[in-house]
């Protein structure tokens, strides 16, 4: 992330962050592709049929940045994250260049990886060699998940960790998680898991197979499989994009329209950039956006007095910083300019696997403001718990809301090997606030709502349903890809209140 602008006149500084498990780097590109684009205040228009979502946008030409709407802010210190992208392995996609496979290149010894060309196979036999021994010897490469078919999904899920473990054992280390999902995601048809000289290429997307009894179930997905695609591609080759985040201040408490695309357009106020924002870019926008706004969302829904608050306190259990702390910049625009009576957030981060970048602490959670929300006082307040378990901490009084995004709480699996949600579930309860619990997937939001109900009683103040906010970037899924083959941030939400 981080493109700077206006670098002669403000000191940045950077901390360049790493996914972890990555050995293959990919460069990011700081250039600045300026879009014009006045924001005039919303006048609520008419909001017509030419609203664009993410599909509607695979079609225009991918620019590596996003666009630039800086506020004009005093010279403040800030910091900004470069978090480059892991890479990312998709059996369609060359290994090397992430350029679609169709000549039919393969690795001939485990036929789990594949090339764009002759010449890229070659450039990579020597670094390919030692995995691919590996692979070979624990399942026989490819062919080894023939068995697959006789799986049901749980077990086919068991073969493929199983199958890491095993190969983590003889190589002496741990698997990259592009290497990992060599295995997880291999080229098999997902409903029979037919392999081999059975499978169709799509040839819409181009990224995945099926067999041709399985066609229709792909038909569901190729439309996400294409922007996931573009995705991959793009930060291979540019590395994330910081979307400018459009910025409208609303003199009155602004209710949110019926989803993120609405939003969009509205903000935009249906400027000629609006119409060029390009899927990856679109994407991109909606993954920082849905942190404050699933929130503004579920304040709106459950805070009755919420137009008038001057004070909102929001706790985020079980964060983690790549995902909601690497832009929390984007909470003064998708949050404080939406509340004009408010004049203190406070947000407090919490979580096991919450691990901050080297930074100052005072610069982590320094948030830049604009001038008009300075001008009249407003602040953000920061707090992270790192590496913290949520009912191990003391504090006061409780908040106004408590967030827990993606939590997976239905899972018993636990961090670390031990289950800890029953405490946590207790401590959130107990403060008889609304709880907002958002899920990757449909099927996971009945469970984790179930578990909690298994523990403390409630009252459900919204059922099980939809995010109108969730990211539209979608991500791979393993723990059901027997139902849904990619998933996404927040895609499903329920808010519970402790009785
Ligand atoms: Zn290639
Ligand atoms: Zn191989
Ligand atoms: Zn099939
Ligand atoms: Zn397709
Ligand atoms: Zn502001």
């Amino acid at each position: 992330m981080g493109r700077n602008k206006k670098r002669s006149s403000k000191k940045n500084n950077s901390a360049n962050l790493m996914e972890n498990g990555n050995s293959k780097e990919t460069k990011s590109n700081n250039t600045t592709g300026k879009l014009e684009l006045e924001i005039m205040k919303n006048t609520n228009q008419q909001l017509s049929i030419s609203i664009l979502d993410i599909t509607s946008r695979l079609n225009l030409p991918l620019k590596p940045t996003g666009i630039d709407l800086s506020v004009d802010s005093d010279d403040d210190e800030t910091l900004e994250f470069h978090i480059r992208p892991r890479f990312v392995y998709m059996c369609n996609l060359c290994l090397i260049c992430m350029n679609i496979c169709n000549c039919g290149v393969q690795c001939d010894n485990c036929q789990m990886v594949s090339y764009c060309s002759e010449q890229h196979r070659e450039e990579n036999k020597i670094q390919h060699q030692v995995l691919c021994r590996a692979l070979s010897n624990i399942c026989d490469g490819m062919k080894g998940f023939s068995l697959a078919k006789s799986l049901p999904p749980d077990l086919y899920r068991t073969f493929r960790i199983k199958t890491i473990g095993a190969i983590e054992k003889m190589l002496g280390r741990q698997l990259d998680l592009w290497e990992r999902e060599i295995i997880l995601y291999p080229r098999i048809c997902r409903n029979c898991k037919k392999i081999d000289k059975e499978l169709i290429l799509c040839q819409d997307c181009e990224v995945d197979f099926f067999c041709q009894d399985h066609h229709q179930d792909h038909s569901k997905w190729c439309k996400d499989f294409q922007v996931f695609r573009k995705i991959l591609f793009m930060q291979h080759k540019h590395g994330y994009v910081d979307p400018d985040v459009p910025v409208v201040f609303y003199n009155e408490p602004h209710v949110l329209p019926e989803n993120f695309d609405f939003l969009m357009y509205s903000m935009f106020a249906n400027s000629p950039s609006y119409r060029r924002i390009d899927c990856y870019t679109y994407a991109s926008l909606s993954y920082v956006s849905t942190a404050p706004l699933t929130t503004l969302f579920a304040i709106q829904k459950t805070i009755y007095d919420w137009k008038s608050r001057e004070e909102l306190k929001i706790h985020i259990i079980g964060a983690e910083f790549q995902f909601e702390c690497a832009s929390l910049r984007v909470w003064e625009k998708l949050f404080l300019h939406f509340l004009p009576k408010l004049r203190k957030l406070s947000l407090e981060f919490t979580g096991p696997e919450l691990y901050l970048p080297c930074a100052p602490p005072e610069l982590l959670s320094k948030i830049k403001m604009c001038r008009k929300c300075k001008l009249l006082k407003r602040k953000i307040d920061v707090k992270f718990n790192s590496q913290m378990l949520y009912h191990k901490i003391m504090d006061e009084n409780n908040p106004d809301l408590i967030c827990l995004y993606n939590p997976g709480l239905y899972r018993e699996t636990g961090f670390d090997g031990t289950d800890t949600w029953p405490c946590t579930i207790k401590k959130f309860c107990n403060a008889k606030v609304p709880v907002v619990v958002t899920s990757y997937t449909e099927f996971e939001i009945p469970r984790d709502i179930e578990r909690i109900k298994s523990i403390c009683s409630v009252e459900v103040l919204l059922e099980p349903q939809r995010n109108p906010f969730a990211a539209v970037k979608p991500d791979r899924n393993f723990v059901s890809d027997d139902v849904a083959p990619l998933m996404y941030k927040n895609y499903c939400i329920s808010i519970v209140k402790g009785l």
